[in-house]
């Protein structure tokens, strides 16, 4: 039996929920190594303390176990049930605390009495652990004995790169955040949906050359511009893609130049495809503000359903396995898929006969009989061959006539196979 799309992908976000991601670490790896049975995937380890752009790559962290016993032995919070029950990147503890002592070092959700929050602590030397408000109010006064078998030490900041060599060098990036631990929409979804994303991109030709990166958040994507800033003028467009799994309607956020050709055909795909929202850029948001940053203002936009922080579950336990449906990361991925598709056969063609108008019925071009819906199939003729002069290209075209692209690259077709345009040297 084969089983749907969405069902696979949220097959692979239940295989990953588990894993115990952070920025740096095994799990990072372990995630990666299993999105490498999708989709062929380079793994590049950056050593602890290397200086990119403003920042240093990080100590490595790594989480043995973690866990509070009360005096009588019962174990009442322990990471090996979820992983969100550590605060991320804590330092390794070993204590007997009261429970004054222990109560700044906990954190809860007391808006959602009954969701752990998810919390870390990065570039900061704290620890702690995160619980629902409701067990954290029925605390007694007790010792506590509190384990954080942790390593923070020299080792190195891990990510996935996949490299799908196209027609051109000119590149389509993809990028992800792979540092989340068990939240499925904030960025399980991504990472899926990208890895499958590659795994169809390699199967089909490509004009472009893509370049999906599955990185940990906001460091990652500043490590790999480091690492790559004498080849970012190949990058002709990107997508920073995120929480793309829950069942509010596709968003869309503009690159900071607004107006870039990602920005125009992911406008023109969603506005095809029903209710959606286009936001304008912020410096805010996921790794869409490295690779926007004034200094590379990179044609990258981001693409994703509910955004982040609009959802109340986001950064808790409920961005769980329920929140995330089959059928919306289906519809995700498509559409993701239509927008690079659409950048993909985008380009510009010349008018072979440009002193008035072919005559189209000779050639059969024409319906015999006009009007109706035969009529802008018609006007997809007309306006590919008055704007074909070597400069707009299919989708300009179809933003001018207010017609789909599809039908104006099915025009385009029609016409050069009757040796009416050719295509422009890009
Ligand atoms: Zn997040």
């Amino acid at each position: 039996m084969t089983e749907s799309l969405g069902a696979e992908l949220h097959h692979w976000i239940r295989e990953l929920y588990p894993i115990g991601r952070s920025l740096t670490g095994n799990g990072v790896r372990e995630t990666l190594r299993r999105l490498g049975e999708i989709v062929p995937l380079t793994i590049r380890e950056v050593p602890s303390g290397t200086q990119v752009l403003d920042w240093t790559v990080p100590p490595e962290w790594n989480l043995k176990e973690a866990w509070i016993e009360t005096s009588g032995g019962e174990r009442i919070v322990d990471a090996s049930r979820s992983t969100l029950h550590v605060v991320g990147y804590s330092r390794p503890v070993r204590a007997r605390l009261t429970l004054a002592e222990l109560r700044p070092h906990l954190f809860s959700l007391p808006e959602h009495p009954d969701w752990i929050p998810y919390r870390t602590s990065y570039y900061a030397d704290g620890w702690g652990f995160c619980l629902t408000d409701r067990q954290l109010r029925a605390l007694p006064e007790d010792r506590y004995e509190v384990c954080i078998d942790a390593s923070l030490a020299p080792g190195s900041l891990t990510y996935g790169e996949c490299e799908l060599p196209g027609e051109s060098a000119d590149e389509i990036l993809l990028s992800t955040h792979v540092c989340h631990p068990a939240l499925c929409n904030d960025n399980l979804s991504g990472l899926v949906i990208a890895a499958f994303l590659g795994r169809r991109l390699a199967a089909r030709r490509r004009r472009h050359t893509y370049r999906i990166l599955f990185v940990p958040g906001t460091i990652g994507s500043i490590t790999w511009l480091a690492q790559n800033e004498t080849r970012l003028d190949r990058i002709a467009h990107g997508l920073v893609l995120t929480c793309l799994g829950d069942a509010g309607s596709l968003s869309y956020k503009r690159s900071r130049r607004g107006d870039a050709i990602v920005d125009r055909a992911a406008a023109h795909v969603l506005a095809a495809r029903g209710p959606h929202r286009i936001l304008d850029f912020s410096p805010w948001g996921y790794d869409e503000r490295q690779y926007c940053s004034p200094g590379f203002d990179l044609p990258v936009g981001c693409l994703m359903r509910t955004p982040h922080g609009q959802f109340p579950q986001y950064h808790t336990s409920a961005d769980n396995l329920e929140l995330v449906r089959p059928e919306a990361l289906a519809d995700s991925l498509h559409a993701c898929e239509a927008i690079l598709d659409l950048l993909d056969r985008n380009r510009a063609f010349v008018n072979l006969s440009p002193k008035g108008e072919p005559q189209l019925g000779r050639r059969g071009l024409y319906p015999a009989v006009g009007g109706g819906a035969q009529g802008t199939e018609q006007l997809a003729f007309l306006w590919v061959l008055n704007l074909s002069d070597g400069r707009h290209t299919l989708l300009d075209i179809a933003e001018r006539a207010k017609l789909p692209f599809d039908l104006i690259d099915r025009a385009a077709g029609a016409l050069a196979a009757h040796g009416l345009l050719r295509a422009a040297p890009r």
